[in-house]
């Protein structure tokens, strides 16, 4: 209650993404992860940043990361979370391949678990209320009304990718990002490839109708990623990419890997949504 956003001391940068900037920052010696989200008075972000706090606000899963509060300034909105250490694109990109290691499996194991728990919370028990906003333009800063509708459940996250899933110093993996989550209904239907690109199923690349399966292709993607430090096509542009991960068979986890884990990863990447496996089947 009553912090303002300079009370919050800036001590390390944590990292930074389309819509804004993240912060480690220390208040009465305590440690906070802040999301900055700048340009609120911004249609484009103002939804991003009301679906990310929306979710992360009401999220209550050991799998996503903790939130502490908000503060409103002018047009930006600074979300206040529990600090993690980095994130697995950061963590395999400049630790872990530069030393010729590799991740074992069975931390890719407990990526999977965490991902696909997180996952499941989302769609089956997740539930939030829908926030609305007053901008009182230039010297009145942004109101956040949080309003009596309450959406449950049925969210899909729409941009699972390594640089979406945080790490800590225990060994904890949680899911960050929530900006373009939505909540499943037909609409979604025919969405535009929000999400980046690399990451996007077959059925969401070809504008058809989707769902959450579309993120267990995501996790796959991400897990071949971060098993074999390749992504798993080689195209030379967006449009060239659309069109092998249509036609062409999915890609295959090579057999240097354990039996269980290919099985894993090649199971979230068959290309037909319905036969690709559930939440549940994953757990
Ligand atoms: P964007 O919408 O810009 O992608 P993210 O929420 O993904 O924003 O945050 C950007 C980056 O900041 C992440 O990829 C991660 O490296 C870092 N980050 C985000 N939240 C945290 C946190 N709670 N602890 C540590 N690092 C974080
Ligand atoms: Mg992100």
């Amino acid at each position: 209650k009553n912090v303002k956003i300079n009370h919050l001391k800036i001590f390390a940068e944590l990292g930074s993404g389309a819509f804004g900037i993240v912060t480690k920052r220390i208040l009465d010696n305590n440690i906070l992860a802040v999301k900055e989200i700048f340009k609120m008075n911004q249609e484009q972000e103002r939804k991003k940043g009301f679906m990310d706090l929306s979710v992360i606000k009401n999220a209550n899963s050991p799998f996503i990361v903790k939130y502490y509060g908000y503060i409103t300034d002018f047009d930006s909105l600074y979300i206040c979370m529990e600090p993690m250490t980095m994130c697995l694109e950061t963590l395999y990109k400049n630790y872990v391949q530069p030393q010729n290691l590799k991740i074992p499996e069975f931390i890719l194991g407990s990526i999977a678990v965490a991902v696909v728990k997180a996952l499941k919370y989302l769609e089956d028990e997740h539930s939030f209320k829908v926030i609305s906003m007053l901008n009182l333009g230039e010297s009145g800063g942004i109101f956040c009304i949080f309003g009596k509708f309450t959406i449950r459940p049925g969210l899909i996250h729409r941009d699972i990718k390594p640089s979406n899933i945080l790490i800590n110093k225990s060994g904890a993996i949680k899911l960050c990002d929530f900006g373009i989550a939505a909540k499943l209904n037909d609409k979604i239907a025919m969405a535009s490839s929000i999400g980046s690109f690399l990451y996007l199923s077959p059925e969401r690349h070809a504008r058809k109708k989707y769902d959450c399966k579309s993120d267990i292709w995501s996790l796959g993607i991400s897990l071949f990623e971060l098993a074999t430090f390749k992504y798993p096509y080689s195209f030379e542009n967006e449009f060239e990419l659309l069109l092998l991960i249509i036609d062409q068979d999915p890609p295959k986890l090579p057999n240097t890997f354990s039996s269980e884990f290919q099985l894993f990863v090649n199971q979230c990447l068959i290309k037909d949504p319905n036969l690709r496996p559930t939440y549940k089947n994953l757990v």
